[in-house]
């Protein structure tokens, strides 16, 4: 058989993940290669461009922090920029430092297994290449598999059928166009005031209204850019600190949205909706730990909706009544509200009645018909695990990956899962991710892994991996931080309720940003509690 190329590292996706682990890791002495499906760079940022798509954390924020001169040359034009912008940025990235030579294009992992004689992964690629690597890393991200609901009728419609997640390179033109849109989450809130500027007619079909907030986007002005420029390292310690990843323009309060008077709360809320943001999630500190300080703000959002929205029935559409604000991931928006009183856009309730069908010339939903020349889908992610669980992995015995997360996730920090040696999940189910920013969790774990890799050179260790019982305890640990707030409470992707048929279990760990970077580092620091150390028999029989 032909010795297959060896690497140190694979590491799977050229999304921000992707490219830190290569620049990491290349300057440390590790060989690497990374494998991209994308023709480009960017990873969720290549694949999501539909119109109005734009990050909703400040890009201040939103950037990398591990080169000085990078956050100081690179300019954001917007407060929260727009996905041109940020794929740009990334590109940039890619460029300065030199990373693409080392990056597989147009070419998906399909499949790692793990030899236990020799602690190595074979890795297949669909572009027949088969390589070897000590340590497999997972930087696929966590919103990178679409969901295109299974609807009869669907291969028959005659218009243009598009998916947010995965939005053609080149602009789609709706002027003038009938446009259906499938799905109100961010995707939904976000492209919706953006097609109805252009189309004919566009016809929103609603399942469940998420909540969202005025995000109050603005140019980048010369004060704002130079007060974070000028004060980098105090902000971006504080926010590796923080509970999610990333600082507030208005400080929470912490006290009880009980313990306030109606005029207080009024106050409260009113400063933060002016503002703009998820800063209004945070006014008072048990909005997301009690049913009635969360209802405060909730029929507080729910008056804004009835004042910005003409026609109340539509406006009572709009508003959420099944689930406590911000259990769903909350929304920000951009005259999200105010494009349903243009007369070129219709509102359909399919909360009770979903769509029957897809038919040549459009859909069928509560014994109604409608006509499309075009048909967006905005139907979210197989989110978190679908992606890692479409590439065949198998760890010891055979064992795959799909296999032992058959009843929902099981890693320990989320970035490591028992009899997967030297397998890591960057931003994996059971870390913050998600739930934070994701880039001030990217870059712990990718500086995390760096470090575990380094660590294990020095000490000639040829593998790691979490013991069953840490495991456990951090499975049970992510469920017990859940359970005491209302995130389970909201059929959200979160909880894996999207897709037919997913474990239910709330996936992101909610602990808090700074507090989880503090266990991994106290873990790390007592030679890597919780895991188990394989050490280099060559190594040892040298000694
Ligand atoms: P999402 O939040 O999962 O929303 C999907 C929408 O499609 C929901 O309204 C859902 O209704 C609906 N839907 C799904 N299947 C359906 C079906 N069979 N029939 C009818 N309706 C259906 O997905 P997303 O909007 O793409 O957002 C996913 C995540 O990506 C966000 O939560 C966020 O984390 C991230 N994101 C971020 C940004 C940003 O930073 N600006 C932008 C976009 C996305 P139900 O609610 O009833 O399930």
């Amino acid at each position: 058989m032909a010795k297959l190329n060896t690497v140190d590292a694979v590491v799977v996706g050229a999304g921000f993940s992707g490219l830190y682990l290569l620049y990491l890791l290349r300057k440390h002495g590790f060989t690497t290669r990374v494998f991209e499906r994308g023709d480009d760079v960017g990873g969720t940022w290549y694949w999501n461009r539909y119109p109005g798509a734009r990050c909703d954390v400040e890009s201040m924020q939103y950037s990398y922090s591990f080169d000085e001169e990078l956050q100081q040359e690179w300019h954001w034009s917007e407060k929260y920029s727009s996905q041109p912008e940020i794929l740009a940025y990334i590109q940039h990235v890619s460029e300065r430092f030199d990373l693409s030579k080392d990056i597989t294009f147009d070419t998906s992992v399909t499949a790692g297994r793990f030899d236990e004689t020799a602690n190595r992964w074979t890795i297949e690629t669909d572009n027949g290449e088969t390589l070897r690597a000590q340590f497999l890393i997972m930087a696929t991200g966590c919103i990178s598999t679409a969901n295109m609901p299974n609807i009869v009728g669907i291969d028959d419609f005659k218009g243009n059928i598009y998916h947010t997640g995965n939005w053609p390179h080149e602009k789609v033109d709706f002027t003038d166009k009938r446009v259906g849109i499938i799905g109100t989450g961010s995707s939904g809130i976000q492209s919706i005031p953006v097609i109805a500027s252009e189309a004919g007619h566009l016809t929103v079909f609603q399942r469940t209204p998420h909540w969202t907030v005025p995000a109050r986007n603005v140019p980048m002005t010369d004060e704002y850019e130079t007060l974070w420029k000028e004060n980098y390292a105090e902000k971006r310690a504080n926010m590796r600190l923080s509970p999610s990843g990333s600082l507030r323009s208005v400080p929470p309060l912490d006290l009880s949205a009980l313990e306030a008077s109606d005029e207080e709360r009024e106050e409260a809320y009113r400063e933060r909706w002016a503002a703009g943001g998820m800063t209004l999630l945070k006014s008072y500190n048990d909005l997301l730990t009690s049913d009635e300080a969360n209802e405060t703000a909730a029929s507080w959002v729910r008056g804004r909706i009835a004042a910005k929205v003409n026609n109340q029935k539509t406006a009572e559409l709009l508003s959420p009544k099944t689930y406590p604000l911000g259990t769903k991931r909350l929304c920000l928006d951009t005259n999200y509200y105010e494009t349903y009183n243009q007369d070129n856009v219709d509102l359909i309730d399919i909360s009770s009645a979903p769509i029957d069908r897809i038919t040549p010339t459009g859909l069928e939903t509560g014994g109604h018909s409608f006509t499309f020349d075009s048909i967006v889908f905005a139907t979210g992610f197989d989110a978190m695990t679908g992606t890692l669980l479409r590439i065949n992995i198998e760890g010891r015995g055979g064992m795959t990956l799909k296999e032992k997360w058959h009843a929902g996730p099981r890693t320990y920090l989320g970035l490591m899962s028992e009899g997967f040696p030297n397998l890591f999940t960057i931003t994996g189910p059971g870390s913050p991710s998600v739930k934070s920013n994701m880039l001030t969790s990217i870059e712990q774990h990718v500086e995390f892994v760096t470090n575990t890799l380094i660590y294990l050179r020095e000490h000639a260790v040829s593998t790691i991996e979490p013991e069953r019982k840490a495991e456990d305890d951090w499975v049970d640990h992510v469920q017990e931080t859940a359970n005491q707030t209302l995130f389970p409470k909201a059929n959200s992707w979160y909880m894996g309720a999207n897709i037919p048929g997913k474990p239910r279990l709330f996936m992101p760990y909610i602990g808090g940003v700074g507090a989880y970077r503090q266990k991994c580092d106290a873990f790390a620091a007592a030679g890597y509690e919780g895991f188990r150390l394989g050490l280099d028999s060559k190594a040892v029989a040298a000694e």
